[in-house]
């Protein structure tokens, strides 16, 4: 029998993984809040870049950082450090920026990718934690430069009109349907999230070909922003891909779903308690590694 490669025992990891912990962390640091250990991480891990784990559950080595500026992008609430994605990640946004003018879209207004280890977030996301997650805003990008405090105060517009039930025509125009199918059409993206409303609005727009509208899924609030998600890149082993989401546009019974009023409750429903915080222990254990590395 040939032997495993190291690097595929779990047992191992686990075991490196508790050790640096142990060695490296302070002990408290291991059950602490993961958000708030990745949250203070001001630069990335010098380490060879790779997404590590989940979207929602995982880290990020070796991190990129999208400039604030280009030709046709611009980063916002820079306050935050979260301009931080997988090399792959920022090649892409770069591109798609390049092409946007071609739909009629001035460029990209860039929200939150990832911190710059990745991680759980400290606030907001569930997922953007392994650098291939980012909010692109809704509203293009200005002729001119906005500065830090614009960047930090300007609001994002939602699309939605009053009922919430659809989008506002004077807000959501063929110059957003033409940035999302652009997006949605790029091979290297996974899944699209937007609110239902912009769902229908694409569903109801969308002439030939409609393939793309399977990446786009619907998803809570989003009516401001577009959550664009690539697959797991080349460079990361460790990167647990999702499900491909089902074929078809996704423009019938599953909008509908979206749109069932909320089942009744049968009994007073008691308040959930909060879902415990992920600790480092709950991350693969590379990302002990990703936290540590100088
Ligand atoms: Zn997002």
């Amino acid at each position: 029998m040939i032997a495993r490669p190291i690097r595929n025992r779990p047992m191992l990891k686990r075991f490196f993984a508790a050790f640096l912990l142990a060695a490296v962390l302070p002990a408290a640091a291991a059950d602490r809040p993961a958000k708030e250990l990745f949250g203070a991480a001001e630069a990335p891990a010098p380490l060879a870049a790779r997404s590590i784990g989940t979207y929602a559950r995982g880290c990020l080595a070796g991190a990129a950082l999208l400039p604030v500026n280009g030709p046709a992008w611009q980063v916002m609430r820079l306050s935050r450090n979260r301009n931080w994605g997988n090399p792959v990640l920022v090649d892409f946004l770069e591109r798609l920026a390049a092409k946007a003018p071609s739909v009629g879209w001035n460029g990209l207004l860039v929200g939150d990718m990832s911190q710059p280890r990745g991680g759980p977030m400290s606030s907001g996301h569930a997922s953007h934690q392994i650098g291939l997650d980012a909010d692109i805003w809704l509203t293009p990008m200005p002729k001119r430069e906005f500065s830090y405090d614009e960047r930090e105060k300007v609001s994002a517009v939602s699309m939605l009109a009053r009922d919430t039930l659809s989008v506002d025509p004077a807000k959501f125009s063929d110059k957003q349907f033409g940035i999302l199918r652009l997006a949605a059409r790029q091979p290297e993206v996974e899944r699209i999230f937007v609110n239902r409303a912009i769902k229908k609005a694409l569903c109801e727009r969308a002439t030939g070909d409609r393939s793309w509208l399977a990446k786009v899924r619907p998803w809570w609030g989003h009516d401001y922003h577009f959550h664009v998600r690539i697959a797991c890149p080349r460079n990361s082993p460790t990167c647990k891909p999702q499900a491909e989401p089902p074929s078809g546009d996704g423009c019938g019974a599953e909008l509908q779903s979206w749109y069932a009023p909320p089942p009744k409750p049968t009994k007073p429903s008691k308040p959930k308690p909060p879902p415990p915080e992920i600790t480092l222990k709950d991350l693969p254990p590379e990302c002990a590694q990703v936290l540590v590395a100088k």
